[in-house]
């Protein structure tokens, strides 16, 4: 830090404020961690600094020797650690991994002269008529993923996205009454529909999936399977997700993010069955330029971590922990979306409260618990002031709370929100964001917490 405070001291400051602000609170944010020292550390080298567009063995720069090392042994731990015949280890977030995912699939699967050429390697004979013909056929492939509010995430065909307008996309839900995916509406709905890609996967759905019947039913209607796994790769790098709940041997294409569950650094990467491994491969130039070699350097030692035995135990942890945060809420009274979880997620609807996700995110942050609010299902007030709070594990399980700490987590929420209440818009009337926080909740809550 000395160093970074000589050139601009308030970078320097705002990082020491940060270590101190993530210490002191509880952080419950499902997509968050705390990657290890050698992780953060592979980051900050001089691999930063070195350009290597295109693949191991085939830059389009000179002297990437070290950097093909490098990206070898990522896509080398990965392959192994996920039993995937491909890895892609470029992407630099979740974002870019799925939209590599997107174009290999249209590249592989859509019949055009573009496909042929490219694959010829002959893409300078490519005509004006010919890439007419790629921009019609490639922008009229059909998607279907999980909506927003049942869990699933923007890529998934959410229409804002690019990916709801890269594709003609519809979305499956979950049952309104369970909360729960219902196989059979997802199949109806493909069959329905003829998707090219469904696509499974969520960031706030609080249950496992069970990823063979989901290539079933990609089978039945002739559609790849692609599967994002960002948020619980780490479960399945730990062996807890086994058998029909492990997505790589089930799906066409798995993508992910590894720097959530998986704790490595923030980024993105992509595993294939070989048939999709040539396009995938093409990532750079189709979707991507140079790739950041520190963070790929960094996804290595992160892989090589999730190799361990430690890291088994530490994944078995986070869905422990998450059971036991669960169980706290519900003796407590709370409502929980699905009612349980069995992953690392559990999503927390604040209605009972009176509050909205917004009020109870915000009230929590005062009382030093870090969480993000999120819709529920078919949820009343919308995608931005929303009825839950997500809450996940994996962060403090790294710091090592276990059944108790989570109980206790779960006991300090209540609190904060049996005593926060709804407040009123400067005209008066009733507010989805302002509230009132009760007097002492959060001296108590802050003190409660710094203990654990
Ligand atoms: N896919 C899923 C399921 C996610 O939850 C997220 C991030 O929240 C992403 C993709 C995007 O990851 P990134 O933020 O690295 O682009």
């Amino acid at each position: 830090l000395e160093v970074i405070a000589s050139v601009e001291p308030r970078i320097a400051e705002a990082t020491r404020q940060e270590l101190a602000d993530q210490r002191a609170s509880l952080k419950l944010i499902a997509s968050e961690n705390y990657a290890s020292p050698a992780v953060l550390m592979t980051m900050g080298t001089w691999f930063s600094d070195k350009y290597a567009e295109g693949t191991v063995g085939h830059r389009f720069y000179a002297g990437c020797q070290n950097v093909d090392t490098v990206e070898s042994l990522a896509a080398e731990h990965a392959r192994e650690l996920f039993g995937a015949p491909y890895a892609y280890v470029q992407p630099h977030s979740g974002i870019d991994a799925n939209l590599v995912a997107f174009w290999s699939i249209l590249a592989n699967k859509v019949e055009t002269p573009y496909l042929q050429k490219m694959q010829a390697k002959n893409v300078n004979e490519l005509t004006e008529a010919d890439w007419e013909t790629l921009r019609h056929e490639f922008g009229n492939q059909r998607l279907l993923g999980m909506s927003l509010d049942a869990g699933g995430h923007l890529t998934h065909g959410f229409r804002p996205n690019i990916s709801g307008k890269m594709f003609h996309q519809q979305q499956y839900g979950t049952d309104p009454e369970s909360g729960l995916l219902d196989y059979d509406a997802v199949a109806a709905k493909a069959r329905e529909f003829k998707p090219l890609v469904l696509v499974a996967g969520y960031s706030a759905y609080p249950r496992r999936v069970n990823f063979a019947k989901m290539r079933e039913i990609a089978d039945e209607v002739g559609a790849v399977l692609m599967v994002d796994m960002a948020h619980f790769a780490g479960l399945v790098a730990g062996k807890v997700f086994t058998g029909e709940e492990d997505p790589v041997p089930y799906a066409h294409i798995t993508t992910t993010t590894t720097h959530k569950s998986l704790r490595g650094p923030r980024g993105g990467m992509v595993l294939a069955q070989e048939e999709f491994a040539a396009d995938v491969d093409r990532g750079c130039p189709m979707v991507l330029g140079g790739p950041l070699s520190h963070v790929m350097a960094a996804k290595a030692v992160a892989l090589a971590e999730a190799r361990t035995t430690e890291f088994q135990d530490y994944a078995q942890r986070i869905a422990d922990n998450a059971k036991s945060l669960a169980d706290g809420f519900l003796t407590r009274g709370a409502n929980l979306v699905t009612g349980g979880t069995d992953n690392h997620i559990v999503l927390l609807d604040v209605s009972s409260f009176g509050l909205t996700g917004r009020q109870a995110e915000s009230a929590l942050l005062d009382a030093g618990v870090v969480t993000n609010r999120n819709s529920v299902p078919a949820d009343p007030n919308g995608a931005w002031y929303t009825s839950g709070v997500r809450l996940g594990t994996p962060a403090l399980t790294t710091r090592g709370f276990g059944h108790d700490e989570f109980d206790t987590v779960a006991e300090l929420i209540v609190d904060v929100l049996s005593n926060t209440e709804a407040g009123t818009t400067k005209a008066g009337g009733p507010s989805k964001a302002s509230y009132v926080l009760g007097d002492g909740v959060a001296d108590r809550v802050t003190k409660r917490s710094a203990e654990m």
